[in-house]
């Protein structure tokens, strides 16, 4: 399968050139050229399927062409080592439970996908050692840190600002080590970023070791993410609930959305998307008046959604030919203020019992709002409420346990490079390497 870029202006690529590069040479986003469709028989038996099963079948119509059939199921099969449950929250309101994972949130997924069909492609070509830079101001680091965590044949160096990310996120890419090394850079998150465009870019340090991104516009991040939307279909359909469904996803970049599209696209039999928004609200404007206008972002309580200017819109345009019409046929759009966050997660939690985490709270808010009679809603609650602990326990006057794999993270020893913000002492560190 070849891929294009959205801006349609670099040329094709191989799947492991898109894997690769991560983004075109346009700086347009790759998509395959074609979307295979699945047998209507796949959907008539999917409830009787493993999420692992169904994962497979999904990630054959992608890659099979390109990775061999059984070094495709053993990635798939170690990549969904958690499950991704759907579990019942309100009458015709299910969550999509993506937080099972390593680093408790759905970029798990898409990280450990990559991770290795990364090392599948060194093995190929019996190349050198990869190494991958990571510049985070968070979450990113610690879902692409442990998704590549022992992974033979790749080196990952995560950079972040010291002192400016939580106590929590830390822990989870600096006690690794093994094939992980954190690099504290005495800067803000801009800094580190541009560290690593700096080092992609130096001549000397490419030639010096082979260097690659794991952002999250990456294929191979993004497309597995349609995995857990046929699993959110095979188990609303075990339960009945299959025939008149709505997804609602609580969206940032839009690369998690758009995966549950590119499912539509396959055949799966979901009635309509929301995004769903917190006051970063360009998308919702989109759908409004058919006019694409980034802001720079607000900060909010469901940060990971603080998006301006969601890169996975090019995406989406290009899936539906650019027609407004056709987007707002498929996706309806919400957008939520932290008041209306907090006192969602509130009622929510006084009526039901369930605890949203500031994401979800989104998610459930825009199908208790949106859903028509004979809809049944499932909402994607991509992070687990811990991860957010200070925050939830404030809004919800309650002590949320932390799970044991996230207590682990915290009881381990922070290993850790210190560095300045000047690339020539970066670029000195890495020729050591
Ligand atoms: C990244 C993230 C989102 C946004 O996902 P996109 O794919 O960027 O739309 C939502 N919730 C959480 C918890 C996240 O980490």
């Amino acid at each position: 399968m070849k891929y294009y870029s959205t801006n349609k202006q670099a040329p094709m690529a191989t799947l492991q050139e898109a894997v690769v590069k991560g983004l075109a040479g346009d700086r347009g986003l790759y998509m395959p050229e074609r979307i295979k469709q699945l047998p209507s028989s796949f959907f008539e038996h999917i409830d009787q399927m493993t999420f692992q099963e169904l994962s497979y079948t999904v990630a054959d119509a992608f890659f099979g062409e390109d990775v061999a059939a059984d070094d495709l199921r053993r990635i798939v099969y170690d990549t969904l080592s958690f499950d991704c449950p759907v579990v019942q929250v309100d009458d015709n309101i299910y969550s999509l439970e993506l937080f099972h994972g390593p680093t408790l949130a759905f970029k798990d997924v898409g990280a450990r996908f990559m991770a290795r069909l990364l090392q599948y492609f060194i093995r190929q070509d019996a190349g050198e050692r990869v190494n991958v830079l990571v510049a985070t101001s968070g979450d990113t680091g610690s879902a692409v840190a442990n998704g590549f965590l022992g992974v033979e044949g790749i080196h990952v160096y995560v950079l972040y600002p010291k002192g400016k990310v939580s106590p929590i996120q830390e822990c989870q890419f600096t006690t690794l080590g093994r094939n992980i090394t954190a690099i504290e850079v005495d800067g803000v998150f801009d800094d580190c970023q541009a560290l690593v465009k700096k080092a992609f870019l130096d001549r000397q340090l490419n030639e010096h070791m082979r260097l690659t991104s794991a952002n999250s516009i990456n294929v191979a991040r993004f497309l597995p993410q349609a995995f857990y939307y046929f699993n959110a279909y095979a188990r609303m359909k075990a339960l009945g609930k299959a025939d008149n469904m709505v997804m609602c996803v609580p969206s940032g970049n839009f690369g998690n959305i758009t995966a549950g599209l590119f499912g539509v696209e396959m055949g799966l039999p979901i009635r309509r998307f929301i995004a769903a928004n917190n006051a970063n609200d360009i998308f919702y404007n989109y759908l409004q008046t058919g006019r694409y206008e980034p802001k720079p972002s607000k900060q909010t309580l469901a940060n990971a959604m603080d998006v301006g200017d969601p890169s996975n819109f090019a995406r989406v345009y290009d899936l539906y030919g650019g027609s407004h019409e056709r987007i707002t046929s498929y996706i309806g759009g919400a957008t939520y203020t932290d008041d209306a966050i907090r006192e969602t997660m509130r009622e929510c939690h006084a009526r039901t019992g369930y605890v949203l985490d500031p994401h979800g709270a989104c998610g459930y808010r825009a199908l208790r709002e949106q859903l028509r009679p004979g809809e049944a809603g499932v909402f994607c609650e991509t992070a687990h409420p811990a991860k957010f602990k200070e925050k939830v326990d404030e809004i919800l006057g309650i002590d949320i346990a932390i799970p044991d794999r996230l207590a682990a993270f915290m009881k381990g020893q922070k290993q850790s490079v210190a560095m300045t913000r000047e690339f020539d002492d970066f670029k000195a560190f890495l020729l050591k390497e």
